[in-house]
């Protein structure tokens, strides 16, 4: 079945831009979410605007949500007047928020239970991968039903993977994020570190670069300010990935660790530099590259 119209609920940092490649991309959007500034910016990427979810699945082929939490996902899908219980049995439940993976599992089958394809398709890459239409799906569920995404997920980004059952699409997502908290902060301490010692950031990132400290948050999403354009850091780490959204992702991955008694020392460190940052409500809504500042001396040190 080929689809075409599509509802997208959640038109945040990462929904808004993807929702907006997939207008690019030919395919008919019809956009909900309760912010109305998220919503209106939607029909200005040519979205058509819904007064509620249940409006926005109307006739939909495929339903994308990319939400705050695994409760938002809940409440918006489960239950007597969730939105499962109006969706047409033709319809393809896509699930992009990040959550814990027995969420994504409890959605998928109560889905099931009344005859509704779903899975769930975390993403990485940020904002920036998000308005490039360049992200990693990582995708949960059945093999039929990932092939049935795929058009769609294509036209939001450029790995479409399929990790497993229901679920390990959420799974992948957590370890990944994982990784990436340590990377950031080991990047920002590094940096730091030269700084303080007299290097310039700019240098110091080439250098390490092209060495063996090369990694990710250095090369692509370079915490220190004035090292990079176009990142968080570049503009007071405003607009980027939320302090409060990678604690959530450190707190769903020391959950699982938990859960199957892996040694996770250093993520469980990472989680605790992020909580001692985001004590600040204020740094809570900053990019979490802002983790840099965690290490910078105030001027004149
Ligand atoms: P965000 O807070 O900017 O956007 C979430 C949007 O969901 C908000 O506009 C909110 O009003 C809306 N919303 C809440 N409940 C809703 C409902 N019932 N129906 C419709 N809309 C609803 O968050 P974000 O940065 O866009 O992140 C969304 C998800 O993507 C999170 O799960 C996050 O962990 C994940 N993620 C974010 C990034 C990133 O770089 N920001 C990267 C990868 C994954």
């Amino acid at each position: 079945m080929i689809m075409k119209k599509i509802a997208f609920l959640g038109l945040g940092n990462m929904g808004g831009p993807m929702a907006a490649n997939l207008v690019k991309a030919g395919f008919s959007v019809t956009a909900f979410d309760p912010s109305e500034s998220a919503l209106a910016q939607a029909v200005e990427n040519g979205c058509t605007r819904a007064d509620s979810a249940q409006q926005a699945a109307q006739g939909a082929d495929a339903v994308i949500s990319m939400l705050p939490s695994g409760d938002a996902v809940k409440g918006l899908y489960l239950g007597a007047r969730g939105l499962l219980q109006a969706l047409d049995t033709s319809t393809l439940v896509i699930d992009s928020s990040t959550i814990a993976a027995n969420d994504a599992r409890q959605l998928i089958a109560a889905a099931g239970e009344r005859g509704i394809r779903a899975i769930d398709a975390p993403v990485s890459g940020g904002t920036a991968a998000a308005a490039a239409g360049s992200l990693s799906f990582m995708c949960g569920g059945e093999a039929a039903d990932v092939d049935a995404a795929r058009p769609v997920l294509e036209a939001m980004g450029a790995n479409i993977f399929h990790a497993g059952p229901a679920g390990a699409g959420q799974m992948a997502k957590i370890c990944n994020n994982m990784l990436l908290a340590i990377h950031m902060i080991g990047t920002s301490e590094a940096l730091q570190l030269g700084v303080d010692n007299g290097l310039d950031p700019k240098v110091l990132s080439d250098i390490m670069k092209a060495s063996s400290g090369g990694n990710w948050s250095l090369e692509k999403y370079n915490p220190y300010p004035g090292v990079m354009d176009g990142v968080p850091a570049s503009r007071d780490y405003s607009g980027g990935f939320s302090v409060a959204l990678m604690l959530k992702d450190l707190g769903l991955a020391m959950d699982t660790a938990a859960g199957s008694a892996s040694s996770t020392p250093l993520g469980a460190l990472a989680k605790n530099l992020y909580q001692l940052h985001g004590g600040d409500d204020d740094n809570r809504a900053l990019d979490f590259s802002s983790i840099q500042n965690l290490f910078r001396r105030p001027a004149g040190d």
